[in-house]
């Protein structure tokens, strides 16, 4: 009985997690300000580093790098802006996928997260099989072969 209500959303649990989503919010935020003010002044002094970093991928560059924590906060932005629209909507904590509700210890961890477990997982799937299929083409075309033979 109280497990269920402890694993139930709430009014006040909902306030947590808007706290919580809020205070990345502004985290996240800051870094991408910091970080677009950081890139334009790269630009300003050092214009062709944009060009080296196209150009010459031996090295892991600096430049790189800060390319991708951005990429990744901005991502992050979204998902967390996404989860604040859902509380504002009334519908968060629901999957948006089966729209069954979310285990909040799952939404402790990672509030923006948007899709239950077993949700996730299906997609986790598609994705690692997607991904292997793209990074190692030959192998699943050799799988096929194999399995043409033996039909
Ligand atoms: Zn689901």
């Amino acid at each position: 009985m109280r497990s269920r209500e402890v694993n139930r959303m709430n009014a006040s649990l909902i306030n947590h997690f808007r706290k919580t989503l809020e205070a990345s919010l502004s985290e996240v935020s800051q870094n991408i300000s910091a970080m677009k003010s950081d890139l334009a002044l790269i630009a300003e002094v050092q214009p062709t580093a944009f060009l080296d970093c196209a150009d010459h991928g031996k090295e892991e560059s600096d430049l790189n790098t800060r390319f991708r924590v951005h990429e990744h906060d901005t991502a992050t932005l979204k998902k967390v802006q996404g989860a604040l629209n859902r509380i504002n909507r009334g519908c968060f904590g629901r999957c948006a996928e089966c729209d069954e509700e979310i285990d909040i210890r799952r939404l402790e961890v990672q509030p923006s997260v948007t899709l239950c477990f077993s949700c996730q997982e299906d997609e986790e799937r598609i994705l690692r099989s997607y991904r292997s299929g793209a990074r190692n083409p030959s192998w699943s075309d050799e799988h096929e072969a194999v399995l043409d033979l033996s039909a």
